[in-house]
């Protein structure tokens, strides 16, 4: 086993350590246990969130993936800063991540079937929609379109980039109305929803899937819990905003545990191209 330094493994975004704890359960958990099985707690069945990069590997079949628009940028035409100068924020999530940005695109294969993937990365701020995560997305679909090939996207965000204001509220539009174009060549869109998918994200792809399937026990909302009591005053159901009771209420089509994900992406695949 070769010894990976820090800074790799929180690439990852998994804590470093030959030991983890389970952020759900709590327990202690040898990390090539926790790793073998996907990133799930073997004790809870709790989904560890994992990087862009893990979840390719995890989905495609190995050394079948080729990453496409990678040298797509980030800007910083508004000059915005909050706490922090965004240019500098960027900055350092790049060094942090290894990324530009926070999705990885590319054509792969699942079970031997030709798709095209949008991963979005939790790792690099939260997986937050910007003009670059917009741009590559779209770029992917299209990609679909021409190449006549399923399109899967994993969402894994926590909305819209705010330090990109207006610019990244327009992604919404902008990826919506590529998937519109998407389905007008009657090609598949599987979205695959991921802890956490929120914001913009689900306001606009996210939930434009042919199919939807999340991992168990995602949240999944447009606003949090607090900003819904604040606006409406009533207090929320129990389990509400997670993959189970979205299902429940018809917005989810399955809740897929992570190690069968492969297979039913396969088997959706054939279902609507055989
Ligand atoms: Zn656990």
């Amino acid at each position: 086993m070769t010894q990976q330094l820090p800074n790799e493994k929180e690439k990852e975004g998994i804590p470093e350590g030959l030991w983890m704890r389970c952020t759900e359960c709590g327990d202690m958990l040898y990390r090539k246990v926790v790793e073998e099985a996907l990133y799930v707690c073997p004790n809870c069945q709790y989904h560890f969130r994992i990087s862009a990069q893990i979840r390719i590997d995890q989905l495609v079949d190995p050394g079948s993936f080729e990453e496409r628009f990678a040298d797509v940028e980030p800007a910083d035409p508004l000059k915005f800063v909050d706490r922090k100068a965004y240019k500098d924020r960027l900055k350092s999530e790049q060094e942090k991540t290894g990324k530009r940005d926070a999705v990885v695109c590319g054509k792969g294969f699942i079970k031997g079937r030709p798709i095209m993937l949008a991963a979005m990365d939790p790792t690099f701020m939260m997986g937050s929609m910007g003009s670059v995560v917009g741009e590559k997305i779209t770029r992917t679909i299209e990609a679909a379109v021409a190449d006549k090939l399923p399109l899967i996207i994993v969402s894994c965000s926590g909305g819209a980039r705010m330090q990109e204001s207006a610019l990244s509220l327009m992604q919404m539009a902008k990826t919506s109305a590529a998937l519109a174009r998407l389905d007008d060549a009657k090609q598949l869109f599987i979205s695959l929803l991921a802890d956490p998918t929120t914001g913009g994200v689900t306001a606009s792809f996210a939930m434009l899937g042919d199919f939807i399937i999340a991992e168990p026990k995602a949240l999944i909302g447009f606003a949090g819990p607090r900003t819904i009591w604040n606006t409406i005053k009533v207090e929320l159901p129990e389990g509400f905003q997670r993959s189970e009771f979205l299902q429940e209420h018809g917005f989810v089509d399955f809740v897929v545990h992570r190690k069968d994900l492969r297979s039913e992406i396969a088997r959706l695949v054939d279902y609507c191209t055989k």
